[in-house]
């Protein structure tokens, strides 16, 4: 049985407001009502007041748990601005997000600057979503698979599969309004999971896939329910505590 998971990225977005809006949102609720463990990726400034609000909740509630959008691949240093793995930890964090698209062109993160940053997260611990995924003209000359697979295979050599989560964001869909068929998205995670399962036999069946790029609460369950898709990684509709509430429900068990 593979873990389910719904991962918000808030990205630049939200305040300490939204912090409470959130964890008393999911905190009404019992966990036992929901199939997914229920991650928030604020920004760094935030995590430390998610952690300790999360773990005032009462402990029948949904314990949304803590994750970072980023971390640096030095463990300590003269890195002004930097952000060790080690210390996103300390604040609570168990995830990472890893190879947004965002990072990728919009701060040059290249594969082999992602491959060290997942090795130093994985050292401290942490998770690491792997985010992977094509863009519009990579697809319309049908290199998609192509695209993920070298992404995969850059950033996983000697990766600990059992502190990984893979997400397919095709980069077209990313904030665009505009998202993959649940036959589109099922297609490239089966390739995702058989190239994980020959990397790793028993673990690469394991490794949680979500999918990624405009998900909304009226197209989460369709997607959710695909064999291959294990959840969503969410970006705009996870700044609105009923709607992200709503694609965390739309996970059936
Ligand atoms: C994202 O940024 O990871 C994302 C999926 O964004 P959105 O849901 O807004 O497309």
């Amino acid at each position: 049985m593979r873990q389910s998971l719904v991962i918000a990225n808030w990205k630049l977005n939200g305040d300490l407001n939204l912090v409470s809006q959130m964890v008393q949102c999911f905190s009404q609720d019992s966990a036992a009502d929901y199939a997914t463990d229920v991650v928030i990726c604020p920004p760094a400034p935030y995590l430390s007041a998610l952690h300790a609000e999360s773990l005032a909740c009462a402990e029948d509630a949904v314990n949304v748990k803590v994750g970072a959008q980023n971390c640096s691949e030095y463990t300590q240093g003269a890195y002004t601005g930097e952000i060790a793995a080690s210390m996103l930890r300390e604040t609570g964090c168990e995830y990472v997000i890893l190879g947004h698209s965002e990072r990728r062109t919009l701060f040059s993160e290249d594969d082999s600057l992602i491959a060290k940053k997942l090795k130093a997260a994985q050292q401290a611990e942490l998770t690491v979503v792997l985010c992977v995924g094509e863009s519009l003209t990579e697809r319309e000359n049908n290199h998609t698979i192509e695209v993920v697979t070298a992404q995969l295979a850059a950033a996983l050599d000697g990766a600990d599969f059992s502190r990984l989560v893979i997400a397919y964001e095709p980069v077209w869909a990313i904030g665009t309004g505009k998202t993959a068929s649940p036959q589109q998205a099922q297609a490239v995670h089966q390739e995702i999971r058989q190239y994980l399962s020959q990397l790793s036999k028993d673990k690469g069946a394991k490794v949680p896939l979500l999918y990624g790029g405009s998900v909304k609460a009226d197209n989460a369950e369709v997607l959710f329910a695909q064999t291959d898709i294990d959840g969503g990684l969410i970006g705009g509709a996870s700044l609105e505590a009923d709607q992200f509430r709503a694609i965390c429900r739309a996970v059936k068990g």
